[in-house]
């Protein structure tokens, strides 16, 4: 008997028994199609009768650009150049190339999700990258510094937290910037990290709150039995909780 190829593939459907299962020889390629990119192909599972597209699950999926215009995109992104340039350079508009960061953002949790965990780093560093689209109004903020949550600036940040230990970014979020995108890249963190590492960051006050939201304690009190209200419980700072700002100042 034919041995059956391996397309490299696994069936993408959570209800099959060989969901994500590579090399089980239940799939096999039944069709081609024609994209910006050239051929590819179409799978079926044998276990479930699931068809699924080659790029299903990838940040190409269903896209009407080219792979590698999107591949030059997020290489550019990776090196700095900012939406204005990229979007200049290669002839599409910011909002998509902030659709396909977007895309490529959420693939890389995906795979983040099934790769990093409980990983035994001591400290953790929390960037917000850089102010993507720098337009003349993109300056609306609140006192403390806050991006308003649906600014109609369309400013978008890149939040990191990166394991200077192991050269690792552990979660990246885009976002605003306000003390919600600060919630979910600290609880992003925790959920990869082993323990509770030291966090750095930069002056933004959002931290310490998102911080506290992760790692805290919770004091209830026992009841005196006297008379008058119960003491509610008490929300404090985990106590091996460390937290550092770094802010720079600019000498006169
Ligand atoms: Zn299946």
């Amino acid at each position: 008997m034919r041995k059956p190829k391996d397309w490299g593939q696994s069936c993408p459907n959570p209800e099959c028994t060989h969901y994500r299962r590579m090399q089980q020889g239940n799939v096999s390629a039944i069709a081609t199609y024609l994209t910006q990119s050239g051929k590819r192909r179409i799978f079926r599972c044998h276990t479930c009768v699931t068809h699924f597209a080659e790029t299903r699950e990838t940040v190409f999926f269903d896209l009407r650009t080219s792979e590698e215009k999107v591949m030059m995109a997020l290489k550019m992104l990776l090196v700095r150049v900012d939406l204005t340039g990229i979007s200049f350079v290669l002839g599409v508009t910011e909002e998509t190339v902030l659709a396909w960061l977007r895309r490529a953002a959420h693939q890389a949790e995906e795979i983040n999700c099934h790769l990093l965990r409980a990983l035994p780093v001591t400290q953790v560093q929390l960037d917000e990258m850089w102010n993507f689209i720098e337009r003349k109004h993109a300056c609306e903020t609140d006192a403390a510094g806050e991006s308003l949550p649906d600014g109609e600036d369309g400013r978008q940040w890149v939040w990191i937290s990166f394991a200077p230990e192991f050269r690792v970014m552990i979660a990246a979020v885009v976002g605003p910037r306000t003390l919600d995108t600060a919630k979910e890249v600290v609880a992003a963190t925790k959920a990869r990290v082993a323990g509770i590492p030291a966090f750095f960051s930069d002056g933004f006050t959002c931290y310490l709150a998102a911080l506290i939201a992760a790692f805290h304690v919770v004091t209830t009190f026992a009841r005196t039995g006297k008379r008058g209200r119960p003491r509610k419980p008490r929300c404090e700072p985990h106590p091996d909780l460390v937290y550092g700002q770094l802010v720079k100042q600019k000498k006169r």
